[in-house]
């Protein structure tokens, strides 16, 4: 929707029948390891960039030696792995949670005594929104936390008694300038992001640091593009990177209600070497997730003023899927 208002003109690789995108581009329908599909692809268009972060690197590698990708493999491999990213993170100069890796019972109890408890063991790969994450409270829980891993590579990560989480949503474009919007709130329940506030309740060092932090890590990438970067921040007011998603970010939805340039845009204008946009925001904002049957409520929604009603058009509503989302709008304070 931000291409064509930027005279840009979109087409989408996807594998499935009926992607909600294809409302408003057309598609070609490919497997992501469809070489052909993917060459054919790669041919009629001038830069490709990812919509999420499970694209299979395949697709990618494939793709790289035909057409400009961005962001590129690397950001993408070390998005997709929460055991990569925390090495990369770390080696970046970013602070994490403690982590240490998990394959079967004794890598957990070796984890365990070196972190502590309370703990989170994630699977390394295909977890988000809380899916594939078993919280350890006692060393009782291991056996079921294990299980719920279904045999996959995890990590634990000990639990970060944080003051609150915040993001960053940060561009950096082909010529390495950066431009962030401000740090945004987060209120998430059973792992899911709920709403995201703007501004976030943090002073001005402490929003100037979470943007630095976020800086090092798009400056490390050599990232072309939007980055979302979830952070905690800590009662000793230091900041945790908890993971990185290399695309525009559901914590950035406000901007296209309060920016001039919204996060869309600005993802565009990175990856087609465009001068990259101001990311002020003009007004305060309260972004709230519409999950599950929550967009059951959208009459309601459309009727309220001040408020900005986004519906993804979605097939089918599922307990957790993000159907939609609201944004309230309020004067600058
Ligand atoms: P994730 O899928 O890793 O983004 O986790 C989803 C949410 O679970 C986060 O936004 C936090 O609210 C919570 N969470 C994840 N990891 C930790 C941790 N190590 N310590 C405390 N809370 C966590």
């Amino acid at each position: 929707m931000a291409a064509p208002r930027m005279g840009l003109r979109a087409r989408l690789y996807a594998p499935e029948a009926d992607p909600p995108a294809a409302h408003v581009a057309p598609v070609t329908r490919g497997a992501w390891d469809d070489a052909d599909a993917l060459a054919a692809f790669a041919a009629s268009v001038d830069v490709v960039t990812l919509e999420f972060e499970n694209v299979p690197l395949g697709a990618v590698e494939t793709l790289a030696p035909l057409v400009p990708v961005r962001p590129g493999a690397r950001a993408l491999a070390v998005a997709q792995d929460r055991l990569t990213e925390k090495r990369f993170l770390n080696e970046a100069g970013a602070r994490t949670a403690p982590f240490a890796p998990v394959e079967d019972a004794a890598s957990l109890g070796a984890a365990l005594a070196a972190l502590g408890l309370p703990a989170i063991l994630k699977t390394r790969r295909l977890g988000y929104d809380g899916k594939g994450q078993a919280r350890l409270n006692s060393a009782a829980d291991a056996p079921a936390a294990l299980a719920a891993m279904g045999g996959a590579p995890a990590i634990l990560e000990g639990f970060a008694p944080f003051a609150r989480e915040v993001s960053v949503v940060i561009a950096r474009g082909a010529d390495g300038a950066t431009r962030a919007y401000d740090p945004g709130e987060n209120v998430h329940r059973d792992g899911i992001l709920r709403t995201t506030t703007v501004p976030a309740a943090l002073d001005a060092d402490a929003a100037a640091r979470a943007v630095a932090v976020a800086t090092r890590i798009v400056d490390a990438l050599g990232y072309v593009g939007v980055l979302g970067v979830e952070l905690f921040h800590m009662p000793d007011g230091a900041f945790w990177v908890n993971e990185i998603a290399p695309r525009v970010h559901n914590t950035g939805h406000w901007t296209i209600n309060a920016c001039a340039v919204d996060q869309f845009e600005q993802h565009l204008r990175a990856v087609c070497g465009w001068p990259l946009g101001d990311p002020r925001r003009h007004c305060d904002a309260v972004m709230e997730n519409l999950i599950g049957d929550d967009d059951a409520a959208w009459p309601r929604l459309a009727a309220e003023p001040g408020a900005a009603l986004h519906l993804y058009g979605k097939a089918g509503a599922r307990p957790g899927r993000k159907m939609g989302h609201v944004t309230r709008t309020t004067p600058r304070r």
